[in-house]
């Protein structure tokens, strides 16, 4: 795995799981005719629920083996414990990757890593499920401590408890901090899993691209549709082909002398500020939902809207926290002054149609 000296982006590609010998050969032949670097494939496969495929098991490593031979890229497969590591080791497998579950246990993590103690094979680090990128740098140093030292990051997205258009909530700012703290790591994107499915992962893999990761990790499989894992979100190879034709892939770095390595790029920058800005506004239109409850039980306990000590008591406790973060009373002032009015506003329409329907 030699992503620094790769021409950027650094490709991996391959289907979820190993269903059949066949697929894994097919796919893998298209793929190596399309300039991937790496073909993965999932053996074991940590599912949500048990009952689903849980993958073909250790017989799946001979048909890694198998893509090696024949094709030349070299093979990947995620491990989750000591015996899958002993048997990827044992049949050859090029590079290891720790899944999103894994990565979210430190036990796991550090068996994984001491089993690796005194390898130096090449490490993929998937983020943990739950958005704690100290959880992800904390992966990331138990194979450095266990004398790994290529690895890369693989930014696959975050579960919450809303859902959006994403299986996979990217929260971009994470990768870009994990970016800031660990600047010479390379980080891949699994657009795939972040989309959940296929229609967004142009727009994902492009995005990442923007944000100077230096490759991707797409699923691909010569059925998707047929796919016994993650079937909505695999392409075929023809497709996997289109997709990286029709990337836009911008100059690493500002060419103006001027401007310090070190510091971020306005991209990195700007999309902090979007995700700053998303996080605002869902935090506000949940706030303005407990608003519009509240404006209910007031009209049914017919007490008025404005409840001054209330409100008093809301700004006073503002401006202290405003404060201790070095925000100034003013600013503190004029945005609660405004959520108030909007708050009172949208509770004086439920009183008016809550009277209208009396
Ligand atoms: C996978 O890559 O197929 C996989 C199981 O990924 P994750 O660990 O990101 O869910
Ligand atoms: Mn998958």
């Amino acid at each position: 795995m030699d992503i620094k000296n790769s021409k950027r982006p650094y490709i991996i590609a391959g289907p979820c799981s190993a269903e059949t010998e066949t697929q894994v050969l097919k796919t893998a032949k298209l793929l190596s005719e399309n300039g991937v670097n790496v073909f993965r494939a999932g053996i074991w496969k940590p599912r949500t629920r048990p009952g689903n495929f849980e993958g073909v098991g250790s017989k799946g490593l001979k048909w890694l083996k198998r893509v090696k031979e024949e094709t030349g890229m070299q093979v990947t497969t995620e491990v989750a414990n000591t015996k899958h590591v002993y048997e990827a080791l044992k049949a050859g497998i090029d590079i290891l990757w720790i899944g999103a579950r894994t990565s979210a246990n430190p036990f796991a993590v550090q068996e994984i890593a001491d089993t690796l103690t005194g390898m130096d094979i090449p490490v993929m680090i998937k983020n943990p499920v739950n958005a704690d990128i100290d959880l992800w740098i904390g992966a990331v140093e138990r194979f450095q401590k266990a004398g790994i030292t290529n690895i890369a990051a693989i930014h696959r997205g975050f579960s919450t408890y809303t859902k959006s258009k994403y299986r996979n909530e990217p929260m971009w700012q994470i990768p870009v901090e994990l970016r800031r703290r660990m600047k010479d790591l390379p980080i891949i994107c699994d657009p795939s899993h972040i989309s959940g499915r296929r229609d967004l992962l142009q727009s994902v893999s492009q995005k990442a691209m923007d944000l100077n990761y230096e490759g991707l990790m797409i699923e691909t499989h010569i059925d998707p549709d047929n796919a016994l894992s993650d079937a909505k979100q695999q392409i075929t190879p023809e497709s996997l082909k289109i997709l990286i034709n029709h990337l836009i892939i911008r100059h690493r770095k500002s060419t103006d002398a001027d401007i310090p390595e070190s510091l971020e790029t306005m991209e990195e920058l700007r999309t902090k500020i979007d995700e700053y800005d998303n996080i605002i506004f869902e935090y506000l239109n949940k706030r303005m939902d407990v608003a519009k409850n509240i404006g209910i039980v007031k009209k049914k306990s017919n007490i008025t809207i404005l409840q001054t000590d209330r409100w008093n008591e809301i700004m006073e406790n503002a401006v202290k926290k405003g404060k201790e973060l070095g925000l100034s009373a003013k600013f503190v002032n004029k945005f609660f002054q405004a959520i108030h009015q909007e708050s009172i506003q949208q509770q004086t329409e439920i009183y008016n149609r809550l009277s209208k329907e009396q």
